[in-house]
This record gives C-alpha cells, sequence and structure tokens, in this order.
C-alpha cells in the first residue's frame, strides 16, 4: 500500500486556501498521476439508459418523488445502437447507467452485455445502483468488467437522510462495493462533494476509505442542488456549523481529485461533468492537471440526455456524441495529454508504490 497521508493531513489540506499552498499540493497529485497512470486520458462512452428510479435519494433529481420529470428507458436496439458507435469513435468502454430501475430486469441486461462484448472489443462498466447479488453475479457472468457505485459520504447518519433505504434491503453500499469485488468486477466509488451536511472530518473519512477499499475507480464532482429535490429545497437541513460544512465549490472538488490521487495512486479518476457544469472553461482540464485521467464524454441520445437530471445544467446536454469527442479532444490536447487506446482497466504495479516523496512534499506545508 502507499504511505499514508494521516486522515487529520488530509483535512488539513481540504481546509487550506492559501494559493501558494494549494499549488504545490496540484503539482503533487499531477507528478503521481503521470508516473502511476501516465498521460493518457482514457475516454469512457456513458450511455444513461433508464431514468426511472424505486428511491427518493434527497439530492438527486431522479427520485421517484419527481414528478415533473417525464421518464424514458433506450430498447435493447438503442443502447446497441450507441455502444456501437462508442466503439466506432475509438472509445475503450461503454458505461451503462441508469436510475435504480427495476424495469431494467437482469436477464434482458445480460442479453445486451453479452451482445456488447461479443460484437465490440468494448469494456463494460455499470452504474445502476444497488441491485442483488444474483443480479451482480449473473451481469458478470455475461461479461461486465465493472461496477460503479458511489458511497456518496462515509458518514452513515447522514447517507440514511440522504439516502433513505427501501423495503427490505439491509447492505450498505460499502457491503455491496466488498461483493463485487469478490464478484471479479473493478471496482469504483465516490462522493459528491459539499453536501448539505457534509463536514471536513467526514470528507477526510471518505478519502481515507478510498484507501481502505482500495478502489480501481474513483468519481468525484461537486454536490449541484436539484431544485425539484428536499435537499435542494432547503425541506432537508442536516445541522452542521458552517465552520464545518464543507461547501461545495471547484476548488474543493480540485483537492479532493488531488488528495484522491495521492492516497489512490493507480486509481483511474475521472474529471466529471458535474465540474464541468460548474466551470464550462476549463474545469475539465483543470481536473486532469490536478490528478485526473479519465473522461467520460455523454453519449446518450440527445432526447434521452435532457431527462436524465440528476442536477440542473449539465455540461454539453445538447451536443451530439460526435461533438463531444471532437470537442473533448481537443481539450485534452491542448494541455498536453494523449487520448488512451484500449479499455484502460487499472494497471497494478508489483512494486510498491513509491509515493513518499509526494507525501512527504505536501506533509512540509508550513502554517500547521
Ligand atoms: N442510480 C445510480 C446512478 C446515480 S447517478 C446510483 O445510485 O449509483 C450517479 C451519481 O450522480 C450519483 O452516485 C451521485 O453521486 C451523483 N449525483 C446525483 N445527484 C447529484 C447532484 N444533485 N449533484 C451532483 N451529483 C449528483
Amino acid at each position: 500500500m502507499n504511505p499514508k497521508l494521516t486522515k487529520s493531513e488530509i483535512e488539513f489540506w481540504l481546509r487550506q486556501t492559501d494559493p501558494a499552498e494549494l499549488e504545490k499540493l496540484w503539482q503533487a497529485a499531477d507528478r503521481v498521476r503521470r508516473e502511476h497512470v501516465g498521460d493518457a486520458v482514457h475516454l469512457r462512452g456513458l450511455l444513461e439508459i433508464s431514468n426511472y428510479c424505486r428511491r427518493s435519494c434527497a439530492y438527486c433529481g431522479l427520485s421517484r418523488h419527481n414528478r415533473s420529470l417525464a421518464r424514458y428507458r433506450m430498447t435493447a436496439e438503442e443502447i446497441l445502437d450507441a455502444a456501437r458507435q462508442i466503439a466506432a469513435f475509438g472509445y475503450g468502454t461503454v458505461v451503462l447507467q441508469a436510475g435504480e430501475d427495476d424495469g431494467i430486469e437482469a436477464a434482458w441486461l445480460a442479453d445486451i452485455i453479452r451482445t456488447i462484448k461479443q460484437t465490440t472489443p468494448l469494456a463494460v462498466t455499470l452504474s445502476l445502483g444497488e441491485r442483488s447479488l444474483d443480479e451482480l453475479r449473473l451481469w458478470r457472468q455475461a461479461g461486465a468488467d465493472r461496477y460503479l457505485l458511489r458511497f456518496e459520504t462515509s458518514d452513515p447518519e447522514l447517507f440514511r437522510l440522504i439516502h433513505p433505504p427501501v423495503g427490505g434491503q439491509t447492505l450498505s453500499r460499502i457491503d455491496i462495493l466488498r461483493q463485487l469485488r469478490s464478484l471479479g468486477y473493478e471496482v469504483g466509488s465516490g462522493v459528491m462533494v459539499g453536501i448539505p451536511g457534509q463536514t471536513y472530518r467526514s470528507l477526510a473519512e471518505d478519502i481515507d476509505l478510498f484507501r481502505q477499499l482500495d478502489l480501481d475507480m474513483i468519481g468525484v464532482g461537486p454536490y449541484i442542488p436539484h431544485p425539484h429535490t428536499p435537499l435542494g429545497k432547503g425541506r432537508i437541513r442536516p445541522s452542521v456549523s458552517p465552520a464545518e460544512q464543507v461547501p461545495n465549490t471547484e476548488e474543493m472538488t480540485y483537492k479532493v481529485i488531488a488528495l484522491t490521487r495521492l492516497v489512490c495512486p493507480e486509481a483511474n479518476i475521472p474529471s466529471t461533468t458535474a465540474l464541468a457544469t460548474i466551470n464550462r472553461e476549463s474545469g475539465r482540464e483543470l481536473g486532469l492537471q490536478r490528478g485526473a485521467n479519465i473522461v467520460m464524454p455523454n453519449c446518450t441520445p440527445p432526447h434521452y440526455r435532457q431527462l436524465y437530471e440528476i442536477y440542473p445544467g449539465k455540461a454539453c446536454i445538447s451536443e451530439t456524441a460526435q461533438a463531444c469527442q471532437s470537442c473533448l479532444a481537443q481539450r485534452i490536447r491542448s494541455i498536453g495529454r494523449t487520448i488512451g487506446t484500449g479499455p484502460g482497466c487499472r494497471q497494478r504495479r508489483t512494486t510498491p508504490c513509491d509515493t513518499q516523496s509526494e507525501s512527504a512534499a505536501v506533509r512540509s506545508a508550513p502554517n500547521r
């Protein structure tokens, strides 16, 4: 394992606001990124296959309580057509994401996964919420390679408040992440930055948990309030003192990306759409320069894309997949990076990670 930045050191950096000090953090993260995962930026074609959801998460616009949202589920033919287009673009992975939709029947999706695996070179990533062990096993047997399930916050009380349980479910997301690992998936998780009720300490715990879980993929993005949700409306207001509440800012998101890279040097870390949403000019690029190595271009057919409204004002909402491809390629090249080829799996090093010096670099910060 990589040498430890302690939780207190992580928290110290999360609270850091001095630009000269933060510059050291960005540089350390960028160096560790280059040494461990290189300059290639891997592209994962994102397909938002359904916006039906059985849950009532207080942060998410897909919540079943949001009655103002028209619902859709892509057909098998639409999914396969889009996957073929993703392969034709040269992306290495298709990500099938959705609300927690019981209408995504396990055997139906297994057939789609099998077809994608037989007819394209794509790696298949699933991001479908909390599904049963049997379903996860079936999809793995059908050829799915990876699964993304953010634990959203490591604070169990806050998690229950913003992510109410649904009938009969007993496993935590962290239990499910362990199941996914034992089924042989590459496992991804992550959190939102700045959810109401998230303290600096709990965010430091989140980053420490990324390390403990030895995640293959880690996605973090700013929390963006959705006006049709209880958190967005301020109906749920976790009580945290202003000095402890993490802000949902761009800079805080970069700090989390950079610290995540330092504690999980081999992980695949995307520069997320939520980040690009709060800084359309250069959010993607700055994420890539402060620890990230992945971008997930949205390849959902445009008429559905509008309806996958987890938060409002999402970047790139009306672009065609083609337009996204050239825009992102240009952005990646403009910062001197290359576009990855192949599936871009996590590469495990046989030798121990050598981030000692990087941790030391960010440890030598004054005024602690
Ligand atoms: N149903 C799946 C996929 C959800 S969408 C699941 O629950 O895993 C993927 C991610 O979007 C979520 O995990 C969450 O972290 C993020 N998200 C949801 N609402 C958001 C909001 N209002 N602001 C920022 N990110 C949000």
